[in-house]
């Protein structure tokens, strides 16, 4: 089968490689579409703990059902999928606990096992979600990044009504606006460093959208939120963000870091956490959420398929790549797709 390979850091290449069988417990999925992640970068450039290679790199995906290792899963043969990406042992005590994030023996597909940028990956059968009709697989393929969007909205505790900013307007920073909305925040807004994707925030219901390099922000906030934002979702990883999110929170209010720090120390005025009595949440990971997202999109409460604004095959890797990581005007995300 085809599949787009990180040799290792910084060699990236379209090779032949085997199909994967899939042993008892697992099944072999025919990937339809396969969206590339600015994670997907540290992976390329090798600044990520603990991965070895090759790998092939891909989280965010949807697929058919093609085989299944142990007949008594042969009903998922054929099915519309979309899937986790935990590879977990369900038996240590996280697991037994419903952590499977922290089981001890944990892999994640597309970082420590092969992923989505190849015709065809295996996944264990308990990962998998059936993907209803009515939701393309396009759309299928971003339930893995709202899913990451929902989980932050979950471990901020959002309340109903809550005034809500969002530093970025990345992919987190577009899925968490989704997932805000959907949650019943009020008067949601984005900030971002350039207006490039501000008009992806506004396509999605966002109440206002700034521009952080003009002008002085906790006073463009408190333009639309009094007394500044309830909950603040920091949802780019950069230090001059996270710094200006604790900023932007009204006293006793909540800051929730979504962003990757890239492996990176910062420095945090501990003050404006500590006398404005705020709470900061890390929010990291898509957790299970996938039959929420699944739901939210069937019924209409989120649609985020205009994410996905550049197709291609995966022949067209190094462009893929490199739209992510120059994010030219009008591009939120590249998807890569397959013939039959
Ligand atoms: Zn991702
Ligand atoms: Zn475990």
């Amino acid at each position: 089968m085809k599949a787009v390979v990180i040799e290792k850091p910084g060699t990236v290449r379209l090779a032949r490689v085997e199909k994967p069988v899939p042993e008892p417990g697992w099944a072999l999925v025919k990937v339809k579409a396969s969206a590339v992640c600015a994670t997907d970068l540290e992976l390329i450039e090798g600044s990520m703990d603990g991965i070895s290679y090759p790998l092939i790199p891909g989280h965010e995906w949807s697929g058919v059902v093609e085989e299944v290792g142990s007949p008594e899963d042969s009903c998922w043969i054929g099915k519309r999928v979309v899937a986790s990406n935990d590879i977990v042992c369900l038996t240590c005590h996280e697991c037994r606990s419903g952590r499977w994030r922290y089981c001890q023996s944990f892999r994640e597909i597309g970082f420590k096992a092969n992923g989505a940028y190849a015709e065809y990956l295996k996944v264990p059968v308990y990962c998998l979600c059936e993907l209803p009709d009515t939701i393309s697989f396009v759309q299928g393929a971003l339930v893995e990044p709202l899913c990451v969007g929902l989980g932050a909205i979950d471990k901020a505790g959002l309340k109903l009504g809550e005034t809500v900013t969002i530093i970025g307007a990345g992919s987190i920073g577009l899925n968490i606006l989704a997932a805000a909305r959907a949650a019943g925040a009020r008067r949601v807004i984005v900030a971002a460093s350039s207006e490039k994707r501000l008009g992806f925030a506004r396509k999605m219901g966002a109440y206002a959208t700034l521009a952080t390099a003009k002008g002085d922000l906790p006073e463009l906030v408190k333009e639309s939120h009094e007394g500044l934002s309830d909950v603040v979702f920091e949802a780019t990883g950069i230090e001059e963000c996270i710094k200006a999110s604790f900023r932007l929170a009204r006293k006793g209010g909540r800051v929730v870091l979504a962003g990757y720090g890239r492996n990176r120390d910062m420095e945090i005025h501990i003050d404006d956490i500590h006398i404005n009595n705020l709470r900061v949440i890390g929010a990291a990971h898509n957790w299970n959420y996938i039959n929420t997202a699944l739901n939210l999109i069937k019924d209409g409460m989120v649609n985020t398929e205009l994410l996905a604004t550049h197709f291609m095959p995966p022949e067209d890797f190094q462009r893929a790549i490199e739209m992510t990581r120059s994010r030219p005007e009008g591009f939120v995300k590249a998807m890569f797709t397959f013939e039959d």
